[in-house]
């Protein structure tokens, strides 16, 4: 009772700090434009969110490319893909022309923001994208204190979904999310403690407990002490209508959306969100370019080492992204894995094995490794 009650005032008082943080922060709002039911924002807009960017584009090839930060990313008009450092990734809508103006789908604008390495904090409203203004002066002083010690993780945290009265989705057999994710998990956790002993392993939940989303979250962020820097896993499973689906996929937060079955996944495992007050806060939060910048490479990097590690036992089908609530509030670099579909009954049968669930964690072990040699600021 006397703990809820300090917790109730702490979080009280953190509400009212960040609401003081909040206000005095001065944003810079760039408009966003609806053309043909899809979202943009006009290039000559987008140039001003950093000052070190630069953009050539080739009226005859239509081929665009957008520079900052020694980064580069290369894309073209009417076409849904752009090019990052010698490889493609896929858009859902195209940078277009119109009116004598270049416009770039909001989706890409945030994949520039990581990309390029921009180190803002911005949030997506229905009208526009506001960014923090100290970020468009590009003051390279402005570090964000989480993620400065670029060479070195202290940290991980593994977090089994769902638990408790909360079973999450259910296979065929009647066999629950929770507790696949929990086996899952244990399993994922001391073979990363064998694998990586210098660092601190952590678990949001042992045993078949309920914890709320934004709880996961706080769990994650009371392991940050001084110049610590760690990251945060979530390990789920997937399901939806069609019996056939199939695979696993790795999702990274995201305020644009991959499409409609991502918006679907989203909201079945969003399903327990709270109306907590402080989370609310929390939500409202802008987002940091550089830890989304790290989230999608430790996504990519977990992505292609589970292709080599489970590929023969469950097919990858990409990295994804989406706006999961429990990776709202996590202040550090974080995915959450759907390990395959339970409504499939071949792999339902096959993600609930102990077997598949250790190639799972070697997986993840090689993907981290991936990321630690890869990540953005190295
Ligand atoms: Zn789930």
């Amino acid at each position: 009772m006397m703990r809820k009650f300090i917790l109730k005032i702490f979080s009280y008082f953190l509400f009212i700090c960040l609401q003081f943080v909040f206000s005095a922060v001065k944003l810079h709002a760039i408009p966003i434009h609806k053309i043909n039911n899809a979202k943009y924002i006009e290039l000559n807009d987008f140039i001003t969110t950093n000052k070190c960017v630069k953009y050539s584009w080739d009226p005859l090839s239509l081929n665009l490319e957008i520079e900052c930060n020694d980064k580069s990313v290369q894309a073209a008009l009417e076409k849904n893909y752009y090019t990052s450092e010698g490889k493609q990734y896929y858009l859902n809508s195209a940078p277009i022309y119109k009116d004598e103006k270049i416009f770039l789908p909001l989706e890409f604008t945030e994949e520039l923001f990581s990309e390029l390495n921009f180190n803002i904090n911005y949030k997506f409203d229905s009208e526009e994208i506001k960014i923090e203004d100290e970020a468009i002066a590009g003051n390279d002083e402005k570090d964000f204190s989480l993620t400065k010690n670029y060479d070195k993780l202290d940290f991980i945290i593994i977090d089994p979904g769902h638990g408790g009265k909360d079973p999450g989705a259910f296979a065929a057999e009647g066999l629950a999310e929770k507790k696949i994710t929990l086996s899952a998990g244990r399993i994922v956790y001391y073979a990363l403690k064998k694998a990586f002993p210098q660092i601190k392993i952590y678990s949001t939940r042992f045993k078949d407990k309920f914890i709320t989303l934004e709880k996961r979250a706080q769990i994650a962020n009371s392991k940050i002490k001084k110049d610590e820097f760690g990251i945060f896993i979530s390990l789920h499973c997937n399901a939806t209508l069609s019996k056939k689906t199939n695979g696993y996929e790795i999702y990274y937060l995201s305020q644009s959306e991959d499409n409609e079955e991502s918006r679907e996944i989203m909201l079945r495992e969003n399903q327990y969100e709270s109306e907590n007050e402080l989370i609310n806060t929390i939500e409202s939060i802008l987002f940091n370019s550089q830890i989304q910048a790290e989230s999608k490479t430790l996504a990519r990097q977990i992505n292609s080492s589970l292709m080599t590690y489970t590929d023969n036992l469950v097919k990858g089908r990409g990295v994804k992204k989406a706006d999961f609530a429990v990776l709202r509030g996590v202040l550090m670099p974080a995915v959450l894995i759907e390990m395959g579909y339970l409504s499939n009954k071949r792999e339902a049968g096959v993600i609930v094995q102990k077997s598949f669930q250790e190639k799972l964690a070697e997986g993840i072990i090689e993907g981290i490794r991936g990321f630690l040699k890869k990540r953005p600021r190295l």
